[in-house]
C-alpha cells in the first residue's frame, strides 16, 4: 500500500516540479494537493498555469485543490512562501503532520535538520527535540545546494580555511511571475536580497564541525537563465592540494554515491541550457583548476534549481526521513 501525502503550493514553480517528480513514484502518493485560499474548490487543471517541462497526468489533472485544514495524511511537502509557511508549517505538525520544506521559514532554527541526505541525514534526529507530534524537516535553499555538494568530497582532502562564492542563478528560481522580464532580459542583476545570507549560514549549519572555522564570503546574481543555478568557487585549503587529487576525490564520490554528479572535462561546460535534464539530482562540476597557490582551487558547481534545489531535493528528504521514522 502507498504512503499518502499532501502538496502545499501544488500550484506554484516548486509544486510543479515536485508533481512531475512524484505523480509515478511506488512508495508515495498524492492525495491532497493545496494552493492559496482563492482557488479551494477548484480542479487543479483550472487553477494551475503549467509550466513544467513534463506532461500535466491527467489524474492530477482532475484532482480537486483543498483547503489546507481538511489535510489528513503522514506527510506534507510544503513548497509555500515562507511568510505563509511561518503559520501553516507548525499548524499541521502539531495535527501529527510531518512536513518537509523547501520554504526558509525554519531552516535556521536549532531544532529543525537542514538535510541533504548523502551528506548529514544524520541531522534528522534533530526532531526528537521538536515538541509537536508531527517533525519538520528542511532542505537548503536553491543556490546552497550546489555548494554544499561541491564542498562534500573537498572536505576530505584538507580543512578548509576560506570560501569565496559566486553564483549565476536563474530566473525560476525567484518562483513565478519572478523578475520581470523587463528587469532581467539582456541583463545581470548582482543582488538578491537574503540569498547571501542564507548561503553562508546554512553552508555552515549543513556542515556543522567539518566547518569550523571556515570563512565563506558570497555573492550572487541573478541571471536570465530559466533554470539552473551555477556557482563559482574559490577554496583556499589550509594544506596543499592539487586538482589531481580534487579530480580523483570527486571520481571516487561520483561511485559511492551512485551518480551524484557529472564530472566535465570540456572546459566549456557545464552549462545549465545543454546539461541538465527535468528530473536531474546531479551537481554538474566542472573547470577545475589551481588558484594561483598550491593551497587554492577554482570549480564550477552547476544544478537544477527546481529538482536538487528544490522539489528533487524535498523528494529525497521525504524517502530518507520516511525511512527513518520507519528504523526507530
Ligand atoms: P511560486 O511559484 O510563487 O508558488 C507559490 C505557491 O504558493 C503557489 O502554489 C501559490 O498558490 C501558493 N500560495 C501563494 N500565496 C499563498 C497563500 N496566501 N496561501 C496559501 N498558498 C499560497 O513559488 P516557488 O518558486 O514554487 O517557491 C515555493 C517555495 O519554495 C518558496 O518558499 C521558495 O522560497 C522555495 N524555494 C524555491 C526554489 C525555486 O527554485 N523556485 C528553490 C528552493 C526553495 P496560488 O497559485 O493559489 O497562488
Amino acid at each position: 500500500m502507498k504512503v499518502s501525502i499532501a502538496l502545499l503550493g501544488a500550484t506554484g514553480t516548486v509544486g510543479q516540479k515536485f508533481i512531475s517528480l512524484i505523480h509515478d513514484h511506488d512508495l508515495f502518493e498524492l492525495k491532497y494537493i493545496v494552493a492559496s485560499e482563492r482557488n479551494n474548490g477548484k480542479l487543479y487543471k483550472d487553477a494551475v498555469a503549467w509550466r513544467d517541462e513534463s506532461i500535466l497526468p491527467e489524474y492530477i489533472a482532475n484532482m480537486t485543490l483543498t483547503d489546507v485544514h481538511e489535510i489528513d495524511c503522514d506527510y506534507a511537502i510544503s513548497c509555500l512562501p515562507a511568510d505563509i509557511a511561518n503559520v501553516w508549517e507548525p499548524m499541521l505538525a502539531d495535527k501529527g503532520i510531518h512536513i518537509i520544506s523547501n520554504a526558509s521559514s525554519f531552516r535556521d532554527h536549532k531544532d529543525v535538520p537542514l538535510v541533504i541526505p548523502e551528506i548529514n541525514r544524520d541531522h534528522f534526529q534533530l526532531v526528537n527535540r521538536q515538541s509537536s507530534s508531527g517533525k519538520i524537516i528542511t532542505n537548503p535553499n536553491c543556490a546552497t545546494v550546489f555548494l554544499a555538494l561541491a564542498l562534500f568530497p573537498l572536505i576530505q582532502l584538507s580543512p578548509i580555511e576560506h570560501l569565496d562564492v559566486v553564483t549565476l542563478q536563474g530566473i525560476s528560481g525567484a518562483g513565478y511571475p519572478g523578475v520581470s522580464a523587463y528587469d532581467l532580459l539582456g541583463n545581470t542583476i548582482p543582488n538578491i536580497g537574503g540569498e547571501e545570507d542564507k548561503l553562508e549560514k546554512e553552508a555552515l549549519k549543513i556542515f556543522g564541525d567539518q566547518l569550523n572555522g571556515t570563512t565563506i564570503h558570497s555573492h550572487v546574481n541573478r541571471v536570465p537563465v530559466l533554470q539552473g543555478h551555477s556557482i563559482v568557487l574559490h577554496v583556499l585549503f589550509k594544506n596543499e592540494v592539487q586538482v589531481e587529487s580534487v579530480e580523483q576525490v570527486f571520481s571516487e564520490f561520483n561511485t559511492k554515491y551512485g551518480g551524484l554528479y557529472k564530472i566535465h572535462e570540456d572546459p566549456f561546460h557545464p552549462q545549465p541550457l545543454r546539461d541538465l535534464n527535468p528530473r536531474d539530482q546531479r551537481a554538474h562540476i566542472g573547470r577545475i583548476k589551481q588558484g594561483g597557490s598550491a593551497n587554492r582551487i577554482g570549480l564550477v558547481s552547476m544544478g537544477h534549481n527546481l529538482v536538487r534545489g528544490a522539489a528533487g531535493a524535498a523528494l529525497l528528504n521525504l524517502e530518507y526521513f520516511h525511512k527513518y521514522m520507519c528504523s526507530k
